[in-house]
């Protein structure tokens, strides 16, 4: 009898087992990258590494702010972006690549989980914070993306901080355009520095942003991955939020930020195994990336097939967590 009672306690903490899952990631309020691709502690010195530590806890600092007094994931994916976007160190905003025209042409997205609504701009040319582009398609049209002339008109008339492009020249960047400018093909190794952020309100509702300067050397018009949605950014309340960083056209052609949704959603994996697989599937196809995402219960997943992502996260209480290399 009792050896009876013993084998069906021991059913039932299997059973339990297999029915709750809970992947072994930590959890959080907040999760952001920095872009990936080839780092690796020989090619950064140690004040850039303290640099790019610094300037990512501040980050999550920022956004965590938010959601602590009560604000909403979208206000604190866009603030956390925002602060990313004001640094140089990053692809993004002031740090933005150059086209092979030697312009700077910004893509931007943001997404809310709670009503399925979306923003999304492409081709910004003068406006300081493309994410806010982003943000006021969302919030002010009735569109979902935007681009070109036409988007830095919205944007203004929005009344968005508009700076001339010098701004956005830095030197790192024009160099590197000019190495890579010897070949007509995209550098296959390069560090791709796009800025993504991933939030959880005290509401439950998730919310997902993703802003770059694209890839060095692109064509001026080509449009990455990171406006398109359920590309390189997506986020459905229940399900997860989601933004990628990597070579964009893989992202766009495998769908990856929805791909991952989709199989939380209709296969039941945990956000773990379906982040983990799609990035591990898009290497390989010859994808570089990865992505980072919460579940609605705030499980963190930053999985990436290149040697580096920089990448980090916060709860609402912790410090903040930031890792640059695969082997953080
Ligand atoms: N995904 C971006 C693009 O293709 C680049 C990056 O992540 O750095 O435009």
């Amino acid at each position: 009898m009792i050896l009876r009672s013993l084998s069906l306690f021991f059913l039932f903490l299997i059973a339990l087992s297999c029915t709750n899952p809970i992947p072994e990631t930590p959890k959080a309020v907040l999760v952001i990258h920095g872009g990936a691709g080839w780092i690796s502690k020989e090619s950064v010195s140690d004040s850039m590494e303290q640099a790019y530590i610094k300037t990512l806890g501040e980050a999550l600092i920022k956004g965590r702010a938010v959601i602590k007094d009560g604000g909403s994931s979208l206000d604190a994916v866009q603030l956390t972006i925002e602060h990313l976007e004001d640094s140089p160190l990053f692809n993004a905003g002031k740090g933005s690549v150059f086209t092979y025209n030697e312009t700077n042409e910004m893509d931007s997205a943001i997404m809310d989980g709670a009503t399925g609504g979306a923003g999304a701009a492409s081709g910004i040319t003068t406006i300081k914070n493309p994410i806010q582009v982003a943000r006021a398609v969302l919030d002010h049209s009735v569109h979902v993306f935007l681009s070109g002339p036409g988007a830095e008109e919205f944007a203004i008339e929005q009344g968005l901080k508009q700076v001339d492009p010098s701004y956005f020249f830095t030197q790192k960047n024009y160099d590197r355009l000019k190495e890579v400018k010897v070949s007509t093909t995209m550098p296959s190794q390069e560090k791709l520095g796009t800025v993504g952020a991933v939030a959880l309100d005290a509401n439950g509702n998730l919310a997902a942003g993703t802003s770059t300067g694209g890839m060095t050397n692109k064509r001026y018009g080509r449009i990455g991955d990171v406006p398109v949605i359920g590309a390189g950014t997506y986020a459905e309340n229940g399900v997860c939020g989601i933004s990628a960083t990597g070579h964009g056209e893989f992202f766009i052609r495998n769908v990856v930020a929805h791909d991952i949704a989709a199989r939380i959603k209709y296969a039941d994996h945990t956000i773990d195994k379906a982040a983990t697989e799609v990035i591990t599937e898009l290497k390989e196809k010859g994808g570089a990336g990865g992505v980072i995402g919460l579940d609605s219960q705030g499980y963190v997943v930053m999985p990436f097939n290149t040697p580096g992502m920089f990448r980090g996260y916060i709860s609402l209480d912790g410090s903040p967590v930031v890792a640059i290399y695969a082997e953080d």
